[in-house]
């Protein structure tokens, strides 16, 4: 059996949907014509992901500004229009945030009509990415619960039934994306994985968390420039999701100061290791993505390891992050010879 390959969710946007390299970018289009781009867009994205040979595909979140937003604007109890800045990741960067006035519920389904339709684009292994609650949380402005934990509960209401719309509409697997577990590693002791799990409690699909380092945005790539020569991040964070109940969990290990001993950490859970680092634009080469994973198998069975991406690779130019898939899945065919 060869190792598995998926991406961590987004794919860049074409310059006819939205500005292009933006991770915030303003839509070209709007109404009718804009869900049919983003169709079109979706159609693109899967393709180039099976042209390439990637297994579980995603929509590569084309039908979304943000992997945030994109959630939580389309909730109850968030006021999207009024929009304030705030600093989040433990102030790493700032960022214009939603408000939250009311008491948060899903009044419609999110992602549903964007499921449906990326499952007729293929017979294959879909997955769908929805920001955790505790990343939510991280990425509004609350005027209502006046508290962390209690906002990410009732986040975490809303993610399970849009989650079990989703399933029911036929994905294969559902990731969490929590880079704040990389920042509040005593909130995610005290109440993250908590949370994470009542989100995903009864979900009958694959289930994984995603916990990264972010985008490859210049706030990002200044703040991994101080972390210095060997990122404990993880080393706090794994332990803490090897007890919770999700199925698999996805980190960056391409191209970074993660120490891969921290894989034997992760307990039983699958590890989607990161092999393509998306804060660059050198494509690694197949002997590359193959000796990421080599590192990977000194610390973890082969079964137990799937072959992603850091990070989504929305900011990043088209090509570039085409080129990268193409790698992504060439490599994890080297590495998976005499297997
Ligand atoms: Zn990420």
């Amino acid at each position: 059996m060869p190792f598995r390959t998926t991406i961590a969710g987004s794919l860049p946007k074409p310059a006819w949907l939205a500005e292009p390299e933006r991770i915030f970018p303003t839509w070209r289009l709007e109404g009718a014509d804009l869900i049919e781009a983003q169709r079109d867009a979706t159609r693109i994205a899967i393709g180039e992901q099976q042209r390439a040979g990637i297994d579980t595909v995603t929509d590569g979140e084309q039908g979304r500004k943000h992997f945030v937003h994109g959630f939580a604007e389309r909730l109850g109890g968030v006021d999207a229009a009024k929009r304030q800045k705030r600093g989040i990741r433990g102030d790493r960067y700032e960022a214009v945030c939603p408000t939250v006035t009311g008491e948060i519920r899903r009044v419609a389904p999110v992602h549903l009509d964007e499921v449906r339709f990326a499952r007729t684009l293929t017979a294959g292994q879909l997955k769908i990415t929805i920001p955790g609650p505790m990343t939510l949380v991280d990425t509004v402005v609350d005027e209502a619960y006046g508290g962390r934990r209690e906002l990410a509960f009732a986040f975490a209401r809303a993610i399970r039934e849009e989650v079990a719309d989703l399933v029911a509409a036929g994905v294969d697997v559902v990731q969490l994306d929590e880079p704040a577990f990389n920042v509040y590693f005593d909130e995610v002791a005290a109440w993250g994985i908590d949370a994470l799990d009542a989100a995903l409690s009864e979900v009958t699909c694959t289930t994984a968390v995603h916990v990264c380092y972010g985008y490859g945005i210049p706030a990002n790539v200044a703040w991994k420039a101080n972390l210095g020569e060997r990122w404990d991040q993880y080393a706090h964070v794994l332990p803490l999701i090897a007890q919770s109940g999700v199925d698999q969990v996805s980190i960056e290990l391409a191209g970074s100061h993660v120490p891969p001993d921290v894989l034997l950490l992760a307990g039983t859970k699958t590890v989607a290791i990161g092999v393509i680092d998306v804060a660059s634009d050198r494509v690694e080469t197949p002997d590359d993505v193959a000796g990421t994973i080599a590192l990977a198998r000194r610390y973890l069975p082969d079964e137990r390891i799937v072959c992603s991406t850091n990070c989504g690779m929305a900011p990043m130019r088209r090509e570039v992050a085409y080129a990268k898939l193409h790698s992504l899945a060439e490599g994890a065919l080297l590495a998976s010879v005499g297997l």
